[in-house]
């Protein structure tokens, strides 16, 4: 279902300074350098916004989880880039042996070319998200339509294999333009990106990137590693598998829970937050039955 589309505060001041921009450069000439550098700074910052994966200035972003009250602390697992052949189900090995759910966000062109591997994803109970069609390093710099296309065209293959179209998306490299929070409105979908990042696909030593993941490692954690491209170490295996038992045995010990993504829009009855009363949502009433989940912040 499509979303209402509002601009953050943020970029409506860099719409008004460039039309104003415009405008004052028509009526005053001689003062063309000073609005050109003003709009120029502006733009500068609304680009190097797109590079931060955590940056809400273009939009809603959820990169940590919201925590309910009293609940079990809790941090999610992601996956990113596959599917993939030789790593994907391995991944979801481990995962079934500890009884853990994540979340995989999944490259459309690979779930065309490996769509039973979608189906084992969600067959194993796990959430899967759109992660682009192509996964293009130049996805940031597309137009509303090309962005468009590599969603939708994303979201019809892994909405037919999985049974359930994707609620969440995460562009790229967690690069994007300003022109995504507008697209992903239009096509119901929210954006994630994460908190906690090993650099699993550049980094060779397995223990340099589980204690990226693990230092200061708490409730409301994103974390995000990766189920295809990642290094391989010495003896050629993935270091993605020879890290993520241990790293799920810190979770555990550090007494945090692992959910899915769409976990954090239930609440405790299982039933979706957007769902309920706005009294409900908004705290001023407690639904049936029980306590009332925290509303993420970009919901
Ligand atoms: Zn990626």
């Amino acid at each position: 279902m499509p979303r209402p589309w509002h601009p953050t505060p943020f970029l409506t001041f860099s719409i008004v300074l460039t039309l104003l921009g415009g405008l004052l450069a028509a009526v005053a000439p001689a003062c063309w350098p000073v609005w050109l550098g003003l709009v120029l700074s502006d733009h500068l910052v609304l680009v190097g916004s797109g590079f931060v994966p955590w940056s809400t200035l273009l939009g809603a972003n959820l990169s940590r989880l919201p925590q309910r009250p009293g609940a079990p602390a809790r941090v999610a697992l992601t996956f990113d880039d596959g599917p993939d052949p030789e790593t994907t189900p391995a991944i979801l090995a481990i995962l079934a042996a500890r009884d853990t759910r994540a979340t995989f966000f999944c490259v459309g062109s690979r779930a065309r070319t490996y769509p039973d591997l979608v189906r084992a994803i969600a067959r194993a109970g796990h959430e899967i998200g759109n992660h682009s069609w192509s996964h293009a390093p130049w996805f940031w710099f597309l137009g509303p339509a090309a962005l468009t296309e590599q969603i939708i065209s994303t979201q019809r293959v892994l909405g037919r294999l999985a049974g359930t179209a994707p609620a969440w998306f995460r562009a790229p490299a967690g690069i994007r333009s300003p022109l995504l929070d507008l697209v992903l409105c239009r096509l119901g979908l929210r954006l994630v990106s994460w908190s906690r990042r090993g650099f699993d696909t550049v980094d060779r030593n397995a223990e340099r990137v589980s204690a990226r993941l693990t230092m200061h490692l708490g409730a409301g954690d994103i974390l995000v590693l990766h189920d295809r491209a990642s290094s391989r170490d010495p003896k050629g295996q993935p270091i993605v598998l020879s890290l993520l038992p241990r790293l799920l045995d810190t979770i555990a010990a550090r007494g945090l829970a692992t959910v899915t993504l769409g976990e954090t829009l239930m609440d405790d009855s299982g039933a979706r937050i957007e769902d309920q009363p706005t009294a409900i949502r908004e705290g001023r009433a407690a639904p049936p039955g029980g306590r009332r989940d925290e509303i993420p912040p970009h919901a």
